[in-house]
């Protein structure tokens, strides 16, 4: 894709990001466009910042590194990246030291080592704990009634700060369908603001895909994740 091409889809993604929003009620601006870049170049990735992109979401660790270390510091540096994909303990160090954000919270465990590492850097990290709206996916994110459990664990974490929940939801034909998934992430933040388990407010709602982010929106996301609506198809995986 050439810059031309890429500068349009990313201003049409926008500008449909901002009509959802004022549909719902809602600022554009309270929506974060975070472009989800598994298998996307560093070199288009470069571009996109050069455009203004500035939320970046990777589902690896190395596929991060590799990438990460290919952009010129400057560009790092513009840029925020928020880990999106399944976190294993064995790779906790090396996402501290590489991610700005890390939306897949789903232990108690990974909470704490988390809040290990980062005191030992010396740094807090923000963080999303990711909760299986889809009952029948295997892997990835915590049941919702395990969810009040974890928070509170986190909330003890000094060097965690809870953004709010993200999550997954199945893949419908009809994005509609999916709506009542957006909704019950949306319940759950409230209900976890209802019982006060962090002194703040809590307000982050990561939810909302390439084929479904204007109903997400629409339920309240904060960060939409978007791949295909940004960079065009992925090549097929295995
Ligand atoms: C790939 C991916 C996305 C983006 O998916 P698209 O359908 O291409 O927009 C968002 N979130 C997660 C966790 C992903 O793995």
């Amino acid at each position: 894709m050439n810059p031309a091409d890429l500068h349009i889809r990313i201003h049409q993604v926008m500008e449909r990001i901002a009509v959802a929003a004022r549909r719902a009620g809602r600022r554009p601006e309270d929506v974060t466009l975070v472009a989800a870049t598994k298998t996307v170049p560093s070199q288009l990735i470069e571009q996109a910042i050069e455009l203004g992109l500035r939320h970046f979401g990777e589902n690896r660790v190395q596929e991060a590194e590799a990438k990460m270390k290919n952009l010129p510091v400057a560009l790092r540096q513009a840029s925020t990246w928020h880990l999106i994909g399944h976190l294993q303990s064995n790779k906790a160090r090396r996402a501290m030291e590489l991610f700005d954000v890390i939306q897949t919270v789903d232990s108690e465990r990974l909470a704490h080592q988390l809040n290990r590492l980062a005191a030992e850097a010396n740094r807090t990290m923000p963080i999303y704990i990711e909760v299986k709206t889809d009952p029948s996916a295997t892997k990835s994110g915590i049941l919702p009634h395990e969810l009040f459990e974890l928070a509170r664990s986190v909330a003890q974490c000094p060097h965690l700060r809870l953004e709010g929940l993200m999550t997954v939801p199945p893949f419908f034909e009809r994005a509609e369908d999916v709506r009542p998934y957006f909704r019950e992430l949306r319940l759950l933040r409230d209900r976890l603001n209802q019982q006060r388990l962090v002194e703040y407010h809590l307000n982050g709602l990561s939810m909302g895909m390439s084929h479904d982010y204007e109903i997400a929106i629409e339920e309240g996301a904060t960060l939409v994740r978007l791949g295909t609506a940004i960079w065009g198809p992925r090549p097929v995986q295995e």
